[in-house]
Formats: structure tokens, C-alpha cells, sequence
């Protein structure tokens, strides 16, 4: 008798899915969670003082509290990361929105973009010197243009109609960050190889929220010195962000031209869509094995729509942060 009650509710239960237009994560204990990053390089924990670790730590956690309030609150995903990437943009701590690194010109030239998996819709501006927080413009983008990436005084122009805060390009400057890019004038062999991939600072955001939807958002300065107007992977689909709700949201951080040759978002998905990984063996596929022989230095965060993450590196550390609704959570900087 139990077992036809039983049979009953699986029919039951399977035909209420069918029917709803957003797919609840109906198979998971977790109603919500959120992953972050702050950028991966080769920080030792002899050249990051403790004080500063403690305030990395501290805004880590402080980006994790804002966006599991959202997610408890029965916020979308795409608010949490936008919300989430605005608080660290807002920091000089990270390499994004204030605090992002100069240019080889001596300007801070931002990228950013956000992706929703339900639909697969998403956003991106790249090349941008006075939108204040580049992933709300990104998110602009992706609700209120019919394209996917705009680029440098267009997506300006754009980011101002959507009423976004445009500022003076002095907003940007941080002392440490100008130190940086004359450091790196003075030595002029910055090839951004992993052995000398120290620019991190570079902010994501992975989260799902209690609808089963997943959102990822990159948002960045890029590399220190960079010329000619150079891009790199944290606006491109696929390459720095992706995120699907059939297999999992990916923001990635390090040496973009990798990223962006390797399709190293896309590529995890596609593990999982295609080969059944689980997302941290895809992590694991792309990070390690695929860019570490290559010589392609960073590190990615994913979710997946049941709460499963992974945070891959292959620097000696990345600033990173997971939370979930079990009130599990883990805030890291080193390798373990
Ligand atoms: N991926 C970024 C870029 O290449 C930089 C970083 O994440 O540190 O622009």
C-alpha cells in the first residue's frame, strides 16, 4: 500500500514540475546558496600581511552576508550578484570598479558581465572608464538592450539612459594600484605568466536562489599595463562567466587571454553537460589539467543548481567565499 502511495507522489510530483515555468531545485536540501571570488595570484602568506588578510576576510564575509540576505529574502540570483559585485567594486581592496588597476596609459579600464541561466540570457560592457559599477551596467545590458556586449563610450552613453551612476575617472585611482603599474613600467617583462600572475583582485559571484535559478557575474580592472585597448575574459560569455541552470554558473578569475582561448567557462558546463562530471571534477578538468600545462594561470568559482561547488586554482591562492542556507560556509585565501 505504502509503495502505491508512494508511486502516486513521484507521478504526482514529476507532473508538477513539468508544469512550472521555473524549475525548482525540488531534489536539493539547500534552498539557496552563494560563492564568490576576489581574485586568484601568487600571494603567499608571507607577502600578505595578517592585517591584511583579516580585511580581506572581512569584506569576503561581508559580500557573503549581503547576498545570503538577498537569497533569504526570495531575491533573484541576478540581484544577489549584482549586489554582491557592487560591494566589492565598491572596495579598493579588489581589482574592480574603485581599486581597479591602470592601464599601460595610466587609466582604469574596466570590464564586466553577468549571465542568468534560466533563459541563458546575458550582459556584458567591456573597455569602460566612468560607469561607476560596471556590473550593474552589464546587468542593464542583459535586461534592457537587445545585445549581449557593449563597448567603451557606447556602453557609457548606454549605462547614463539606464540612469547608472557615471563618474569622474579620478573615482577610480587608488595609490597602490598607480605604484603597481609604475613597478611594472620600471621592470618591463610583464608577460602576466603564471609565475608572475600577482595582479589579482578581479571579483565574481556565483549564486542560486530559492527558484533553482543561477546567476554569474564577473567584473574587473583586467591586467595591469594592458595596451591597445585589450580585453580580456571577464566579459566574455563563456570565457570569464557563464551559468546554466541544467548544469551549473561559473565566474572565472586570471590570465584572460587563457580564459578566453579555453573557453574555460563554457568548457565546464560542457563537461558537466556532456560528459555527467560533477562540477568539481570540471573544475578540476579545466583548471588543472587543461591550463595549468599551458602555463594559463587563475581560478574559477561554480555553483551548480543543487548547492554543489567547487573553487579551482592553480596560483598559489585566490580570495574566495562560499555560503549556503545550511548555514555552511567557508572563507579562504591560500590553498589548503
Ligand atoms: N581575468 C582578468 C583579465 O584577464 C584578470 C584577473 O582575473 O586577474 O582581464
Amino acid at each position: 500500500m505504502s509503495k502505491i502511495i508512494k508511486l502516486i507522489s513521484i507521478v504526482f510530483f514529476s507532473f508538477s514540475c513539468q508544469n512550472n515555468e521555473t524549475p525548482v531545485n525540488q531534489q536539493s536540501k539547500i534552498d539557496y546558496a552563494l560563492i564568490i571570488h576576489g581574485g586568484a595570484g601568487n600571494m603567499s602568506i608571507e607577502n600578505v600581511t595578517e592585517e591584511s588578510q583579516a580585511e580581506y576576510i572581512a569584506k569576503l564575509n561581508e559580500a557573503l552576508n549581503l547576498g545570503l540576505k538577498i537569497l533569504e529574502d526570495s531575491g533573484s540570483s541576478l540581484d544577489a550578484v549584482e549586489n554582491v559585485i557592487n560591494l566589492l567594486e565598491d572596495s579598493p581592496l579588489f581589482n574592480a570598479g574603485r581599486g581597479a588597476v591602470f592601464n599601460h596609459d595610466g587609466i582604469n579600464d574596466m570590464d564586466a558581465s553577468i549571465m542568468e541561466g534560466l533563459h541563458l540570457n546575458a550582459g556584458a560592457v567591456a573597455g569602460v572608464k566612468d560607469i561607476k559599477n560596471p556590473i550593474s551596467a552589464a546587468r542593464a545590458v542583459l535586461e534592457k538592450s537587445d545585445h549581449v556586449m557593449l563597448s567603451g563610450k557606447g556602453a557609457s552613453e548606454f549605462a547614463k539612459l539606464e540612469g547608472l551612476e557615471i563618474v569622474d575617472p579620478s573615482y577610480f585611482y587608488t595609490q597602490t594600484r598607480y605604484d603597481e603599474l609604475i613597478k611594472t613600467l620600471e621592470r618591463d617583462d610583464d608577460d602576466g605568466s603564471i609565475l608572475k600572475l600577482k595582479k589579482m583582485g578581479t571579483v565574481g559571484c556565483v549564486a542560486l536562489d530559492k527558484n533553482g535559478n543561477i546567476c554569474a557575474g564577473t567584473s574587473t580592472g583586467g591586467m595591469t599595463n594592458k595596451k591597445y585597448n585589450r580585453i580580456g575574459d571577464s566579459p566574455i560569455i563563456g570565457a570569464g562567466t557563464y551559468a546554466n541552470n541544467s548544469t551549473c554558473g561559473v565566474s572565472a578569475t586570471g590570465h584572460g587571454e587563457f580564459f578566453i582561448r579555453y573557453s574555460v567557462a563554457h568548457d565546464i558546463s560542457a563537461l558537466m553537460e556532456y560528459k555527467g562530471f560533477t562540477i568539481k571534477e570540471a573544475a578540476y578538468e579545466v583548471i588543472q589539467n587543461k591550463l595549468l600545462p599551458v602555463h594559463g594561470g587563475g581560478g574559477v568559482v561554480c555553483l551548480d543548481a543543487k548547492g554543489n561547488y567547487a573553487m579551482e586554482f592553480n596560483t598559489n591562492g585566490m580570495f574566495r567565499g562560499y555560503a549556503n542556507s545550511d548555514g555552511e560556509r567557508v572563507v579562504k585565501i591560500f590553498k589548503d
